[in-house]
């Protein structure tokens, strides 16, 4: 499907030009001639880019900008600045205003086109991040605060590529406030060393290095798994067509004309390295995903992975509305035998009992995860110690008084668990709280099993079971 654009100038000639030139390339195009019909028409039908001249009567356009980057149902359609080549301090301005991109007048096609692909990308990525955090949201997706995040590219690693002494002075003085982490190579030999050791957020390449040709050098980097996404962002003189239209399609990400200018780099880079931090972040997000089958698939209890990364939430929000909470350490008592006499599968019956009969006796608030073989955990938010030993005392009854049907002989076995309790405290780790539960079931066993034991600090020199 081709993507919808949205012109926006207060010149019609302007408008009619980029029209053309977009229409001819298969996008769909509508416009609008001031930044109040702009934002009118957004709001009804929210194109996939706006492209967004700067100087208008009444509304400019880093207003519109503002205005659509405040509001969460518009900050996501990418914005690209169309400014007047004289205005290179708009570009950083644009950019601080919350653009996404820009382009200078008189407009370049392969510019143009270049940067709307590349827009159209990052638009695919964001509503995919935004999919995920509503799909996984207890997994650590971008929030507000993250994206955030991903916007700062302070400490972000940069390699550039340069054989030019002057020019790479130039590159250097021109990123020195941007608190990037800046390594420099002058020849591909070198270039490839750096890569190979290090993950770039973004490498600068120069067009014109004497002993290699700057494309055979992109296109290894594009090959190379750590490079592959990296964003490529090529330096070539201005009327260097040719070369320009073979990067591109060749996967470099953007391009800087020379001589360069200090807002046009850093403006290029900034944008550069924040698409690869979002592209990062969805992968993350991917990755976590995929792995973190959340249930245990015998029991249907959540999984100790789950448990690792829910706990932590649950304790920072505890610690947050000062509210108590509490885990229960929950472990078959002679387990081993079990497996032993009457085989595996007796053995998982029991699990499989245990879990059911342990999720009845807590609320659905309350979070049971098989934490080992046969260890289990129980968190209880708002739970205070007292409460949680209650819960704790019910459990333990509701294994000891009806046996487990198992289908070795003879069909029925009696079994009983051992707890131990412990109630939160603030500054509390994950690890703080189950290892204070851990001897508490320490004791448990110690004393006779099937009993639940609360955490006391006399407990505190006992090993963790
Ligand atoms: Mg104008």
């Amino acid at each position: 499907m081709s993507a919808h654009v949205l012109v926006v100038d207060d010149l019609l000639p302007n408008i009619r030009l980029l029209q053309a030139k977009l229409e001819k390339e298969y996008y769909n195009v509508s416009t609008a001639e001031s930044g109040s019909e702009a934002l009118d028409i957004i709001s009804m039908d929210p194109p996939d880019i706006v492209l967004l001249d700067v100087m208008m009567p009444e509304m400019d356009g880093f207003e519109v900008c503002r205005r659509l980057k405040a509001s969460p149902k518009t900050s996501d359609i990418p914005v690209v600045m169309v400014t007047a080549l004289s205005d290179v301090e708009d570009r950083v301005q644009g950019l601080n205003a919350g653009a996404d991109d820009f382009l200078t007048k008189p407009i370049n096609d392969h510019a143009l086109f270049a940067r709307i692909r590349s827009l159209v990308r990052l638009k695919g990525m964001v509503d995919e991040l935004k999919l995920r955090d509503q799909t996984g949201e207890q997994l650590g997706a971008a929030d507000e605060e993250s994206r955030e995040k991903m916007n700062n590219i302070a400490g972000s690693k940069v390699l550039v590529i340069n054989d030019d002494p002057a020019e790479m002075d130039q590159i250097l003085s021109h990123l020195e406030d941007t608190e990037l982490e800046v390594d420099t190579a002058e020849d591909p030999a070198e270039a490839v060393a750096f890569t190979n050791a290090t993950e770039y957020d973004l490498i600068m390449l120069s067009s014109q290095l004497r002993s290699d040709d700057p494309l055979h050098l992109s296109s290894h980097f594009r090959s190379q798994e750590r490079t592959k996404y990296t964003p490529l962002l090529l330096l070539i003189e201005e009327d260097n067509t040719d070369l320009l239209v073979k990067a591109l399609d060749m996967g470099i990400n953007d391009y800087i004309v020379t001589p360069l200018d200090r807002n046009e780099v850093i403006a290029r880079v900034t944008i550069q390295i924040r698409r690869k931090r979002y592209q990062d972040a969805l992968k993350a997000t991917q990755q976590q995903q995929l792995s973190l089958a959340i249930t245990d698939g015998m029991t249907g209890l959540y999984n100790r992975r789950y448990f690792d990364t829910h706990v932590v939430k649950m304790l920072q929000k505890a610690e947050r509305e000062e509210r108590p909470m509490a885990l229960i350490v929950v472990d078959v008592d002679h387990f081993k035998n079990v497996n032993d006499t009457y085989g595996h599968q007796s053995g998982d019956q029991i699990l499989i009992q245990l879990a059911k009969r342990m999720m009845n006796n807590v609320r659905p608030t309350d979070l049971c995860a098989r934490y080992g073989g046969e260890e289990f955990v129980i968190v209880l938010y708002d739970t205070d110690e007292e409460a949680a030993m209650a819960v704790a005392e019910r459990v333990r009854e509701a294994i000891e008084e009806e046996s487990f049907t198992i289908p070795a002989d003879p069909g029925k076995l009696d079994k009983t668990i051992s707890l131990g309790i412990s109630g939160r405290r603030d500054g509390d780790q994950p690890s703080d709280l189950v290892e204070r539960a851990d001897k508490a079931l320490y004791y448990a066993k110690e004393h006779g099993r099937n009993q639940a034991t609360l955490y006391t600090d006399k407990l505190k020199d006992l090993p963790t079971e």
